[in-house]
């Protein structure tokens, strides 16, 4: 390709939205053109890295044994009933009418497609396991489209569905797709991690997600939308890592000298006290000089469905709400208001509690019936389970109960993890368990999920097993972001003056420069490296434009090709400079001779995935 034909306009300001390194530098270099929030063009550039990235991810999944097809965008309503997720699936879906008022979604995803493909052509367990994939656009009204291409509301997956008879078979497979998603983004240069996710209310099922971390990025310019908690060991194995929504820890009791509130001394007996002004953790703890773990907090949520419930957790806990809303199997949940503390409890916030409703040391009547209808809405943290002596309101404003401790029948009852884990906890593998956990961020570029019967039996989706007997399919999915996974390498790799592309997945490996156009020994030069280049199977970008060199240079820097080559004043000489992106000197090499083979050992020797 020629420079002076390619269809690219690099941008000298930065797009005002965006936040993030790869929306910016996309955007800069003209990779991508914004049509509306969260939907953009490809340009020819950008289109081949895609290309790249998509050609990684196909052969991999061919290798692996999975077939290609594709499927409709356009589906529906009809079908999405069938699953129930035309209700459930709330504002992300996309809907729409056709011309006979029919109503018709975007695809989002396409387990409901794929299992009616499935139930009408899977007859027998003979023809089982079968694992289908496609790559294409997939459309989500996300709620907070941002950072280019790495949240969009138009955006490319590769989504791949395997229909198995039994559980086995499916977590057979479930190990081929995780090894082959390390190998597709090893190629594409980045080194992700496998962690374990939620896999949302249904429960049970095993996920896991691959994230690219992104920890080290500066404060503002965090990439990375997932909290990603791991433990190392010693040499830096990873031991145990999850999304934050799922990751668990060893609770202990903090051993910190102390670890009773020095205050109790003074209230061997449960003790109300004035605590007048403390609405807040931490303005309890300068009142009263304790700290957060003394204190068992209460914190009340409406569900969507109206459910009103208390969760009490540790003071220096917070709630995850993805274990609580799967827990309660809901999809939404919020705190109460101000106003309906008032008028359901009577209180305010920070003083909400339950020391006297039976649950706690004292068994006084149950303050406020019509909320507490029995002791599932009241949810407890295993967090409080080892709380002795501790601080606790109860719903009196300006007083907390001093010296509190839970009887026995509420020790009796079940405690649950629904906290969110702090950096320093400890990790929750056996034998591991000394080790603090750690927090970062990190760029969700592929799920896998374990679905099991969910959509085949919604569906009617069977097949008849070895006694010919009915049963519904047991079903896995994959997922990789196509276009996120092309963003996340720029995230990964850049600096000040550009993007440095992963070689694999670069739209050119090689830009040829002739440094002055106007002189005839260069620009001959030039063209002949370039032929040779292409003769020799090279992906080459020669920059003929009648241009300064510092204006070619500075493009080929922000674009990101991995391979320059000047030809400069020593062309007279025989003589071509070669850079490689990543590296800052630069090399004399002779025009003639065996210049691609150390063009193609240069190349070699960058593996970013290792980097
Ligand atoms: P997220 O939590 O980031 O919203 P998700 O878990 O809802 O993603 P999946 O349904 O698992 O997404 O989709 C499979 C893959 O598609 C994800 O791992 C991610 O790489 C990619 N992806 C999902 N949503 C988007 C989006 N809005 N823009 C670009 N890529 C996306
Ligand atoms: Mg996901």
């Amino acid at each position: 390709m020629r420079f002076s034909q390619l269809f690219v306009q690099t941008l000298r300001e930065t797009p005002s939205d965006a936040e993030v390194a790869s929306h910016q530098l996309l955007a800069r270099a003209g990779y991508i053109m914004k049509l509306a929030s969260g939907i953009y063009s490809y340009t020819p550039l950008m289109l081949r890295v895609l290309q790249k990235v998509s050609n990684i991810v196909r052969d991999e999944m061919n290798k692996a044994g999975a077939q290609e097809l594709l499927m409709p965008i356009l589906q529906p309503a009809d079908l999405w009933e069938e699953s129930g997720r035309w209700a459930l699936y709330g504002k992300e879906l996309l809907r729409l009418k056709d011309r006979h008022d029919r109503e018709l979604a975007l695809a989002p995803t396409h387990e409901e497609v794929i299992t009616s493909l499935a139930r009408a052509n899977l007859k027998s367990y003979k023809q089982l396991p079968v694992n289908l994939y496609q790559i294409q656009n997939k459309y989500r009204d996300e709620p907070r489209p941002r950072f280019g291409l790495l949240r969009g509301r138009e955006f490319i997956m590769k989504d791949a569905y395997s229909f198995h008879s039994n559980q086995a078979c499916l977590e057979r497979e479930y190990d081929v797709m995780a090894e082959a998603y390390t190998a597709i983004f090893e190629r594409c240069g980045l080194k992700t991690v496998m962690v374990r996710s939620d896999s949302g209310a249904i429960g049970g099922a095993v996920s896991h997600e691959f994230m690219l971390l992104t920890g080290n990025q500066p404060e503002g310019q965090q990439s990375g939308e997932n909290d990603v908690v791991f433990a190392e060991d010693e040499n830096g194995n990873m031991i145990y890592a999850a999304n934050i929504e799922k990751a668990e820890s060893r609770l202990e009791r903090p051993v910190i000298d102390g670890a009773e509130w020095h205050g109790f001394q003074k209230y061997k007996e449960p003790t109300l006290i004035d605590t007048p002004k403390t609405d807040s953790i931490d303005k309890l703890c300068e009142f009263l000089d304790c700290l957060p773990w003394h204190i068992c907090k209460t914190l009340v949520y409406v569900t969507d469905t109206g459910h009103k419930l208390a969760v009490m957790i540790r003071g220096d806990y917070e709630v995850e709400e993805t274990k609580l809303k799967n827990l309660l199997k809901c999809n939404e949940l919020r705190m109460a208001t101000e106003a309906e503390l008032h008028d359901w409890l009577g209180t305010k916030k920070g003083f909400v509690g339950f020391a006297s409703d039976g649950l706690c040391f004292k068994s006084d009547d149950i303050r406020n019936p019509a909320f507490i209808l029995d002791a599932t809405s009241i949810i407890m943290d295993e967090s409080v389970r080892h709380l002795k002596h501790f601080l606790i309101a109860d719903n009196v404003p300006h007083k907390h109960w001093v010296g509190a401790h839970f009887n026995d029948a509420t020790l009796a009852l079940p405690f649950v993890d629904i906290r969110k884990v702090k950096e320093g906890d400890l990790c929750p593998v056996q034998d591991y368990k000394h080790l603090p956990l750690k927090i970062t961020r990190g760029i969700e570029v592929g799920n896998i999920f374990q679905l099991g019967t969910k959509y085949s039996e919604a569906m009617k989706a069977m097949f008849a097993d070895e006694n010919g007997t009915e049963q519904p399919f047991i079903m896995g999915c994959y997922g990789i972001g196509v276009s996120r996974v092309a963003a996340s390498a720029v995230e990964r790799f850049h600096d000040a003056d550009g993007i440095l592309w992963p070689p694999a997945i670069a739209p050119y490996t090689l830009v040829i420069v002739p440094a002055n156009t106007k002189d005839e020994v260069q620009s001959a030069l030039a063209e002949r490296l370039y032929k040779e280049a292409l003769a020799a199977g090279w992906e080459v970008l020669l920059d003929d434009r009648d241009q300064r060199a510092g204006v070619k240079f500075k493009d080929a820097d922000l674009l990101g090709f991995p391979l320059r080559v000047t030809v400069g004043k020593k062309a007279v000489e025989g003589l071509v400079e070669v850079k490689r992106r990543d590296l800052k000197e630069s090399q004399d090499l002779p025009a003639d001779g065996d210049l691609f083979d150390k063009l193609k050992a240069l190349l070699a020797g960058w593996n970013p995935a290792l980097s």
